[in-house]
């Protein structure tokens, strides 16, 4: 049985983002595994579609044995159970959970892609991402997460909240 990192980011800015982040690390346990590894929650502004309010985003970790696919029917289905709908691209959610890495899966399929095709050029992801995980290394652009976070090109305020 083969045991990765898998590496989530969790975003809301719409409701009690608080209580919905703590929500979604319960049912994340409950349906994954227990997370070994959580980071501050940072408050950010949005990203792509900048008239929203802001996010809080948090990174936690959870070693996992199962398919990555798996995984995304997983945390789809948190998602959906903390009252996610979609309706405009990169619009207010609940919740949202990406999966940033699985270990050092590389994966491109019509689902899923991974490592997250836009993590590199997002501060929200690489701030939380450097605060826990500093030194693990990104498997296509084989560069640490200090790495990738200076060379960003997205300047987008991201404070740590608690
Ligand atoms: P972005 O992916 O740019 O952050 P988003 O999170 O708003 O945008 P969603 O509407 O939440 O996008 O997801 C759309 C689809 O993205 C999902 O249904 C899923 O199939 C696909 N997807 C591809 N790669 C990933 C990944 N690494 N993590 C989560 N979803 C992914
Ligand atoms: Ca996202
Ligand atoms: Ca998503």
């Amino acid at each position: 049985m083969n045991v990765a990192p898998l590496i989530l980011l969790l975003g809301s800015n719409q409701g009690e983002s608080q209580v919905l982040l703590k929500n979604a690390r319960a049912l994340l346990e409950e349906a994954l595994g227990e997370i070994k590894i959580v980071s501050s929650i940072y408050r950010t502004k949005a990203w792509g579609k900048t008239n929203q309010p802001d996010f809080l985003n948090q990174v936690v970790v959870i070693p996992y044995t199962g398919h990555a696919v798996s995984a995304l029917d997983l945390v789809l289905e948190i998602e959906h159970k903390l009252g996610r709908t979609r309706t405009v691209k990169w619009g207010e959610r609940t919740m949202d959970i990406d999966i940033l890495y699985y270990g050092n899966q590389i994966c491109q399929t019509a689902r899923l892609t991974l490592p997250h095709p836009a993590l590199h050029i997002r501060r929200f992801a690489l701030v939380p991402l450097c605060e826990i995980l500093p030194d693990f290394i990104h498997p296509v652009f084989n560069k640490t997460q200090v790495q990738l976070l200076d060379e960003c090109p997205d300047h987008l305020e991201v404070i740590k909240l608690l």
